[in-house]
């Protein structure tokens, strides 16, 4: 299995985490079969955010609008981890499999080390297992604004 994602989207993955950091943020890769077009930012209504995440049942509802507006489909949930690697947690794989989003693959970004952000992507399985899925970069490469100066 691979996913296919943007390098553009990837740095939006990066900027999103880095602004909610301490806190997990969380939301939705958008795109067709296993090619990414678009990042869906959600808020973190979790009450333990730092080290937690529940996506806002409306942004849930906007996201699945969104992508059926433009003949999309949710591919990812994407969200971090600020304190532990980039990988499901057991209350990832439990509540993935619990609330039965097991076919969108998970994303899966990593703070640890704040200035070098590590991003995988997992299938999380019916049977709890979990199986990596190779992320590929696609894309003008981006250069951050402030490298420019
Ligand atoms: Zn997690």
């Amino acid at each position: 299995m691979k996913i296919i994602i943007p390098r553009i989207i990837i740095s939006k993955l990066f900027e999103h985490s880095l602004l909610e950091d301490p806190n997990e943020c969380c939301g939705y890769l958008l795109g067709k079969k296993n090619k990414v077009e678009e990042i869906f930012n959600c808020k973190n209504i979790h009450k333990n955010p730092i080290s937690r995440y529940r996506i806002d049942g409306k942004d849930q509802i906007a996201a699945e609008k969104h992508a059926d507006d433009r003949n999309l489909e949710v591919i990812s949930i994407y969200h971090s981890h600020t304190l532990s690697q980039a990988y499901p947690s057991k209350t990832d794989i439990d509540s993935a499999v619990e609330s039965g989003w097991t076919s969108p693959n998970y994303v899966l970004i990593s703070l640890i080390e704040k200035t070098r952000p590590i991003i995988r992507a997992f299938i999380i399985n019916e049977n709890k297992s979990v199986d990596e899925v190779i992320i590929e970069h696609d894309g003008e490469a981006y250069i951050s604004p402030t490298m420019n100066s």
